[in-house]
């Protein structure tokens, strides 16, 4: 029987699993529970032998792994009867210390919780799914994927800030970048698209989904990315700001009286999207947009205006670009986006075929005309079958 890994991303109160083939990255079941600690916990679970969907109060990450294997029971399949090789966590915060996956051990877990202050939301969730997870399946490898280790090949000058030199070394301030899982996937296939080998290859991403953001990404390696110390800089998200002027932070405590933990939560709750058009869904924008709202309209404006800025910056940084591509749930769905964004650029060799952009699965994710010099490229990510490799990968070095 072919490899699994069981790929478990715990949040602050959810656990979303995924029993992947490794080979073929097929998904042999899924689920999600959500509301962990809340009295209507919801949990839902996909599997050979049917859904799954429930509502019912699960306490804790611990309870909530438990009903995850009580579903494979269920609906199949039981984890016993699968080549379940390792488990696969998704980390958000590597910091330096993680340039690549690694073996779960004491002195990993030590380290991921140095590095909570800089994911002080997802660090402490990843670590107790990581922690529950060793408790209940002990037999098994566990293996931490980082989202921030792709980006852990930028050159210095581009992860540096222009600020006090000391503050790197007392409070490990610079760009980490994130979305690294996806990134590094979705550049891989477009290698494969393109027919060549990644290394050969210099691809712009546009990971667009909830939290958006952009890398530049040269011969296989990051070397750019948008997303900095934290996933609030660079492109407009969901409810993150992105980019702005650090000196808003400083304004705002002086004529509204704010707290740095009052703003902090503005710009990453309430702003971006939401904050513009009051809708963070970015199906929702659309809606709004088609019907004539002013504020979707802008807001749609500034989302694809600042794509355009980093496709520009990124194309710089490159010096020669061979695909960008488009990926997540706005990348891959929104024809507009892809459209508005990449307005005006043939001079920088960049044609958009706008048939193959309304429908990119007819052109195998093409969406470029044939004689572009630049492909432009809609892939779907798959952050679940990318840590499954890496997973894989790691047990078969160590
Ligand atoms: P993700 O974080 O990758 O799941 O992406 C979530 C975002 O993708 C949300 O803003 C959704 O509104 C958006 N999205 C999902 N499906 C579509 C679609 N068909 N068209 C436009 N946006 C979509």
């Amino acid at each position: 029987m072919s490899a699994h890994v069981l790929v478990i991303n715990a949040g602050s109160s959810s656990l979303k699993y995924s029993l992947v083939e490794a080979a073929s990255g097929e998904a042999a079941a899924s689920g999600l529970v959500e509301r962990i600690g809340e009295e209507r916990s919801h949990h839902v679970h996909s599997g050979p032998k049917g859904e799954y969907d429930d509502e019912r109060p699960i306490a804790n990450h611990e309870a909530a792994l438990e009903a995850a294997v009580q579903a494979f029971e269920t609906q199949g399949p039981a984890l016993a009867d699968v080549d379940i090789v390792a488990v696969g966590h998704r980390v958000v915060h590597g910091g330096d210390r993680f340039a690549a996956p690694a073996l779960v051990d004491d002195e990993l877990i030590a380290a991921v919780t140095d590095l909570v202050p800089l994911a002080p939301l997802h660090n402490p969730a990843n670590l107790e799914g990581i922690e529950v997870a060793r408790r209940l399946l002990p037999d098994l490898p566990h293996v931490a994927v980082f989202d921030t280790a792709f980006h852990q090949t930028l050159p210095p000058y581009a992860y540096t800030y222009a600020v006090p030199s000391e503050w790197l070394a007392s409070y490990g301030i610079r760009r980490y970048g994130f979305h690294g899982t996806s990134h590094s996937f979705v550049s891989e296939q477009a290698a494969k698209l393109l027919g060549r080998d990644p290394s050969e290859v210099n691809v712009i991403v546009l990971h667009l989904g909830n939290g958006c953001s952009a890398a530049a990404i040269r011969g296989g390696r990051s070397v750019d990315t948008s997303m900095g110390l934290t996933p609030l800089e660079g492109l407009v998200m969901g409810t993150r700001s992105g980019d702005l002027d650090p000196a808003i932070h400083g304004h705002l405590a002086r004529v509204a009286g704010w707290s740095a933990e009052e703003t902090d939560r503005a710009l990453n709750s309430e702003s971006g999207l939401k904050g513009i058009t009051g809708a963070n869904d970015f199906r929702e924008v659309s809606r709004r947009r088609a019907a004539g709202d002013e504020q979707a309209q802008l807001g749609f404006d500034i989302y694809c205006h600042r794509i355009k800025k980093y496709i520009g910056a990124y194309y710089a940084v490159l010096g020669t670009v061979d695909a960008i591509v488009f990926t997540a749930g706005v990348g891959q769905h929104s024809s507009e986006v892809r459209a508005a964004a990449l307005h005006n650029l043939t001079a920088l060799g960049i044609h958009l075929d706008l048939d193959r952009n309304a429908n990119p699965a007819q052109s195998k994710g093409f969406v470029s005309t044939d004689d572009s010099p630049v492909a432009v490229l809609v892939i779907p990510t798959n952050e679940e079958w990318q840590i499954a490799r890496q997973a894989v990968a790691v047990i078969r070095a160590s």
